[in-house]
């Protein structure tokens, strides 16, 4: 067999065409000057199974993402070697104004995803993108690019959600959000995957993950696959720019910094050793970038990602991504729910690390931007779920409460105003002040936060809880808890910003309508949560 009938065989058992065409397709998709890279692919199945994104919205341009995978469950069923995908831009939804155009490369080292960092755009515009891989076009996007540094726009509406565990509900959410008008952007924070395995159906186990607990590079993209074939997904994606994060999920659960959950604490007395836990976080952020439309300053270098990062929304807001995952400290006693055992009280305590949290000190004491949005993972106001005394969850800022000093006595002491946080994981509505002591709601406040609830995970949840009304009023800077699935949608202009809080009452099956369950509002100059 010569090396040419070897590809040949190779193309017909992944998604290219074979068979009585192929030899004169050969010609086409193996160019003379180089048998890397496929210019003409022939597709036996529909290669934009992933759909299409963008994000990372800058004033004049942004990152438009596709993947090609025939066979989405099967490691995406495409040959070794590069293939060539066209890319347009255009000013109109039916794509006749075409603005710019490029070819970019989905190499197999990437799982044949493409990232395009698309320049030269108009501040401030609406534009609709696609591909096209040999005679096969993408469904089309639409995406945003941002205003320009020095404009005051007079408004920015973004939605914040995460938390889409696929066993556990319906995406309904996400059709929602899909059909939300005047999206500037969706903040993701993160559970985008869930990394466990396939579960037996119940009336809480609604649908089936694929597969195992994930660990190998193909489990994870066929993970990222299977969730991203969601049909509401895909259309949320197609609709609006997203600025993507992670929290633990995308790795494994309640990982911290070099420390997997098997930490060798009581619960998990079977530690992974870090440097065993490093070639799984290597592996799931490769998937992650490969799955997500951001910047090649996302690629990771070994088992580290840098994804925190921040953009300008013009001079209204300053939207700082943070990650509260790959550089904390292990979380202490144990990683419970509980009373705090001294190790909270470690004056050198770690959540963002040295590195992001000087650079975001830095950026919220020297920003133009009217508002600062924190778009975060993990609850910072202090919530108290005891009885009689001071009971905490230990993956969250309360635990880690020098860190948490730090950010607030920089706020505090540089007059930083507008701070407003958003955050996600405890798959609950939330919204509350920030005070300079968490325990004191006489002491300045200082910060808004907003906690989207899941668009998924814990099923149809509940209005309220036993428990509600005893942690309400244990913690009086709390305003609002809700217990239903949903996301948040927030408006911010130079005078407030207003948070919406969606609620649906059902994801365990499709079509749940969408409520508000709660309205509030945070004055420029002012912190505190009010009812709007
Ligand atoms: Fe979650
Ligand atoms: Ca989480």
């Amino acid at each position: 067999m010569t090396s040419t009938d070897r590809h040949i065989l190779d193309l017909s058992r992944r998604g290219l065409l074979c068979g009585a065409t192929a030899a004169a397709a050969l010609a086409a998709i193996l160019p003379a000057r180089s048998r890397q890279v496929i210019a003409q692919p022939l597709f036996r199945a529909y290669p934009f199974t992933q759909g299409v994104a963008s994000g990372d919205p800058l004033p004049d341009g942004v990152v438009i993402w596709t993947r090609l995978a025939p066979e989405p469950l099967a490691g995406g069923g495409m040959p070794r070697s590069a293939v060539e995908i066209q890319w347009e831009i255009a000013a109109d939804p039916a794509m006749r104004q075409i603005v710019q155009t490029g070819t970019a490369l989905a190499r197999p080292e990437l799982g044949h995803s493409v990232h395009v960092e698309v320049t030269g755009l108009e501040p401030g515009h609406a534009y609709h993108y696609r591909f096209r891989a040999g005679r096969v076009a993408s469904p089309i996007g639409h995406t945003r690019t941002a205003p320009a540094l020095d404009a005051m726009p007079a408004a920015l509406r973004y939605i914040s959600a995460g938390c889409q565990n696929f066993e556990a509900g319906h995406f309904t959410a996400w059709r929602h959000i899909a059909e939300e008008a005047d999206i500037d952007f969706v903040s993701h924070y993160g559970d985008y995957i869930y990394e466990h395995a396939a579960r037996a159906l119940s009336p809480t186990v609604v649908r089936q993950h694929n597969s195992d607990e994930i660990y190998t590079i193909d489990d994870y993209r066929n993970r990222y696959a299977h969730y991203r074939s969601d049909p509401d997904l895909q259309a949320a994606h197609a609709a609006h720019a997203f600025l993507m994060s992670f929290d633990d999920h995308e790795v494994d659960n309640n990982w911290a910094g070099i420390h997997s959950e098997e930490d060798g604490s009581p619960r998990f007395p079977h530690a992974v050793p870090p440097e065993i836990f490093a070639l799984r976080k290597q592996i799931a952020f490769q998937v992650w970038y490969e799955s997500m439309p951001v910047r090649r300053a996302q690629l990771p270098r070994g088992a580290d990602i840098t994804a925190w990062r921040a953009l300008r929304w013009g001079r209204l807001a300053d939207i700082a991504v943070l990650d509260t995952r790959s550089y904390r400290d292990d979380q202490p006693c144990g990683d419970i729910n509980g009373p705090p055992c001294p190790a909270v009280a470690n004056p050198a305590a770690q959540i963002l690390g040295p590195a992001q949290e000087s650079w975001l000190f830095d950026r919220l004491a020297n920003t133009p931007s009217t508002w600062k949005i924190l778009a975060q993972q993990v609850p910072i106001m202090r919530r108290d779920f005891g009885t009689t005394s001071l009971s905490i969850s230990m993956d969250k800022w309360d635990a880690y409460p020098a860190a948490r000093t730090r950010l607030l006595n920089h706020i505090h002491d540089r007059s930083v105003k507008n701070v407003s946080v958003l955050t996600g994981d405890v798959h609950q509505a939330w919204a509350g002040t920030i005070h300079l002591d968490p325990d004191d709601t006489k002491s300045p406040a200082l910060a808004s936060e907003f906690v989207a609830t899941s668009i998924s995970s814990n099923g149809d949840g509940s209005e309220t809880l036993p428990t509600t009304e005893r942690v309400l009023s244990r913690n009086p800077h709390i305003a609002f808890f809700n217990n239903r699935r949903g996301y948040t949608l927030h408006e911010a202009t130079p005078a407030r910003t207003t948070a919406t809080f969606r609620g649906l009452d059902y994801v365990t099956r499709p079509g749940a309508a969408r409520m508000d369950k709660g309205v509030f509002v945070v004055e420029a100059g002012d912190a505190r949560v009010k009812k709007g």
